[in-house]
């Protein structure tokens, strides 16, 4: 039996998460909120874990009320969330919480010898290098989550190790597609919330309306699979079906294909190398009809080619580009900032903190902090 823990089981995918169990053996061993104790109370009565955090310590003090008269111990702030990552028994961590808090417990669950199921892309984007080198130290599996990256996992198990050419990471273009950079100027806080085939927390919806998901996700990609940032291609392929491809010295080309359904991803990342029934729906081609493809615009989505500087510079650019996309988009989500301001304050963040070559992680954690300062101020 698999023992699991979930960093923000309250969140879309951590609910996706919660969802799947019944269709895996599983224990829980902890799980954790920043602030939803209603829904982490619900969710500890009814999967028993050793310990649960709330990351806010107002929100943690009513949570260890609503759970005095069970046994599971109730943790407060980010080190709670460190403890719940790497203290709670469990063989793999789910790490889905949003942004850059995600880095410290990942790193405690690696060092704690557990395997990671990784939904938080920023932990990657930010520290990629410090990350995966820890990860083949201690001889723990990083297992994607995210759909593109499942997509490219899946397909390197039909690669009969055979090296890997390309990736092409496809991307649904968001609710803005086909906008040009001056319509971009206009679109509102309630337009960039619709995307077209995808449910998901608040970040991660406007980043893939500024295409910053997709930068993201080049270089979660290119830590994952080792692969430099130009042999990475990003195609717009508007039904979310194909959710990614490689290709090979031939010219050959596996893809993964399914409804655009999280379940999928972060069940086989839980089962792998196994394969179980999924409450996912199935995919009907003939239902789906055509599929189509496009190039990104990389005028009207300036994040593209941010995200490609800051892969191909390497060192502390990813901390910068995270921290200070996180910023903006939290700004432009208080309506504080305009929305085709937020790729602005990222590009004057890569352009004003220090670059570090080889940084540690003190380094990655001020590069993140200096960054924020810069896209909030402008
Ligand atoms: P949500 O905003 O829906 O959920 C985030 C979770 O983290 C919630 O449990 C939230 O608690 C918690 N959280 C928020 N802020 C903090 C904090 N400061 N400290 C600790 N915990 C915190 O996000 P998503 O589920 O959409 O995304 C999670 C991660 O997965 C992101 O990195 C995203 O990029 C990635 N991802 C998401 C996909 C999706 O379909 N949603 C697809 C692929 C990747 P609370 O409920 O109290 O806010
Ligand atoms: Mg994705």
């Amino acid at each position: 039996m698999k023992k699991i823990a979930i960093l923000g089981s309250t969140g879309s995918i951590g609910t996706q998460t919660v969802d799947i169990l019944p269709s895996i053996e599983a224990e829980i061993t902890a799980l954790t909120t920043f602030h939803r104790i209603d829904l982490l109370e619900k969710q500890a009565r009814a999967l028993h874990p050793k310990m649960v955090c709330a990351v806010d310590e107002a929100a943690a003090k009513d949570l260890k009320t609503k759970l005095a008269d069970t046994d599971i111990e109730v943790l407060a702030g980010e080190d709670g969330l460190v403890t719940c990552a790497a203290a709670s028994g469990a063989d793999t961590v789910v790490t889905a919480v949003v942004g850059m808090v995600g880095l410290k417990p990942t790193l405690a669950a690696i060092d704690a010898g557990c395997d990671i199921a990784l939904a938080n892309k920023e932990t990657l984007v930010c520290a990629g290098k410090l990350v995966m080198d820890r990860a083949r130290e201690k001889h723990v599996k990083i297992l994607p989550v995210d759909s593109e990256h499942s997509a490219i996992f899946q397909c390197v198990q039909a690669a009969g190790g055979n090296p890997l050419a390309k990736i092409i990471l496809t991307a649904s273009g968001g609710p803005f597609f086909g906008k040009t950079a001056a319509e971009m100027r206009s679109v509102t806080l309630e337009q960039a919330l619709q995307h077209p085939n995808w449910s998901m927390g608040n970040k991660i919806t406007i980043d893939s309306a500024t295409m910053m998901n997709k930068g993201l996700e080049l270089i979660e990609a290119m830590w994952l699979y080792d692969m430099p940032q130009e042999d990475i291609e990003i195609v717009i392929h508007r039904e979310s079906i194909i959710h990614s491809a490689i290709e090979f010295a031939d010219g050959a080309v596996l893809a993964q294909l399914g409804v655009p359904d999280m379940r999928l991803p972060i069940q086989y990342a839980l089962t792998y190398p196994a394969r179980l029934p999924c409450k996912a729906e199935r995919l009907n081609l003939a239902k789906a009809g055509s599929f189509s493809f496009y190039e990104p615009d990389e005028t009207a989505f300036p994040s593209i080619r941010l995200a490609r500087s800051a892969a191909a510079g390497r060192g502390n650019l990813g901390a910068v580009l995270s921290g200070a996309n996180e910023a903006a988009v939290a700004a432009f989500l208080a309506g504080d900032i305009a929305f085709y301001e937020i790729a602005e304050r990222v590009e004057k963040a890569l352009l004003d903190v220090r670059f570090v070559k080889e940084p540690t992680l003190s380094d990655i954690l001020e590069s993140d902090r200096e960054a924020r300062v810069r896209a909030v101020n402008g």
